[in-house]
């Protein structure tokens, strides 16, 4: 009867273990800040959107780089500045 208990203690803890991996597996293929190739993900001030720096409208603002995902967030952003 322990041997039987024991036995389903095992098997719980190797299905957390599995299931624990898959959901970190799963987590990680969209890592927050790398796109797939390894390429810097850069913030859009205005609307906040993450984007890839390659994909981005580079803009400097008071010495200070930023990226924006189309011309219509840079305008807004740049109207909100006051320029
Ligand atoms: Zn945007």
């Amino acid at each position: 009867m322990i041997k039987l208990l024991l036995l389903a203690l095992l098997g719980f803890v190797v299905y957390s273990f599995f299931s624990g991996l898959l959901l970190r597996s799963g987590k990680s293929r969209r890592p927050l800040n790398r796109t797939n190739q390894g390429e810097t993900m850069v913030e859009d001030p205005q609307c906040g959107t993450y984007l890839p720096q390659s994909d981005a409208i580079k803009a400097n603002f008071h010495g200070r780089e930023y990226y924006f995902c189309s011309k219509e967030c840079l305008k807004k952003f740049k109207d909100a500045q006051g320029h």
